[in-house]
């Protein structure tokens, strides 16, 4: 039986490996798009409607304009690099929510929302483009996917010979992954390898998009400065920030520079 289900897990890993563009690199992701994406619009629009979504404020614009020129950079580095049609099944959307909490994130399917509560670590219209730079980057590499088929391989192991995953089993891997149904806020963390690559991959999308790269560094230093305060980020939570950290956006920067010429970019804001 074991063997069995470990053959099964072997056939649906090789079926189940997707390339990572920006990375090249082969990722388990059991959840193609077409499942993903309509449980994740569904939750974004209930969402929504429990939450103050903030509109017609220069603020609520600064987040429209943002994650347009982001998502456009990430759309003009993809078909640049044999990936035409990528982004087809994205259904771009930017929400700014009234709430004190510091968070940002972005569910597949490019569903963003950012709460007012982080705008005063950001700052300014660059020190957005990091953090969307960065979410989108999640979103764009199916981070959430594989960490929701992680989690499928030990629930397979768990049912031990139900390898038939269902619908409602699908929905609770996916809840788990993204915490809602209750709380954003409880969103489990991505690992450090996803942080890494996020980072990486958000620091090329903001550069090709016009915003300063060196900007990251800064905007992760006032995240740090403000974990120490009475109320540290939620945003820490899922997303630790560490020397590491801003010392690799520092020597990440003039490559993202080098990219952004690529495409014609060498101003940044
Ligand atoms: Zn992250």
């Amino acid at each position: 039986m074991k063997r069995l289900i470990l053959t099964v897990i072997i056939f649906i890993g090789i079926a189940a490996c997707k390339t990572n563009p920006f990375t090249g690199k082969s990722t388990l992701n059991f959840y193609p798009n077409s499942q993903i994406f309509p449980m994740a619009f569904a939750q974004y629009d209930q969402f929504l409607t429990e939450n103050k979504v903030v509109s017609g404020t220069k603020d609520a614009q600064m987040i429209t304009t943002v994650g347009k020129r982001i998502s456009s950079a990430a759309e003009r580095w993809l078909d640049a690099n044999g990936y035409p049609g990528y982004l087809k099944d994205y259904k771009w959307e930017y929400n700014l929510v009234n709430d004190e909490t510091v968070n940002a994130w972005c569910m597949p399917g490019g569903k963003i929302v950012f709460y007012t509560g982080i705008l005063p670590i950001t700052q300014t219209e660059t020190g957005v483009a990091v953090v969307m730079g960065h979410e989108v980057a999640h979103a764009l590499a199916d981070h959430g996917a594989q960490r929701m088929s992680a989690g499928m391989l030990q629930q397979i192991g768990a049912v031990a010979g139900n390898v038939a995953i269902k619908d409602p089993e699908k929905r609770n891997t996916f809840n788990q992954a993204y915490g809602l149904g209750s709380t954003v806020g409880v969103m489990l963390p991505f690992s450090r390898g996803h942080e890494t690559e996020a980072d990486r991959i958000g620091l090329q999308i903001m550069a090709i998009a016009g915003y300063n790269p060196d900007e990251a560094a800064n905007l992760w230093r006032r995240m740090k400065a403000k974990a120490g305060g009475q109320a540290p980020p939620e945003f820490l939570s899922t997303h630790p920030s560490s020397d590491t950290r801003i010392n690799n956006l520092t020597a990440w920067a003039p490559s993202a520079r080098q990219e952004a010429a690529k495409f014609g970019v060498t101003s940044f804001k």
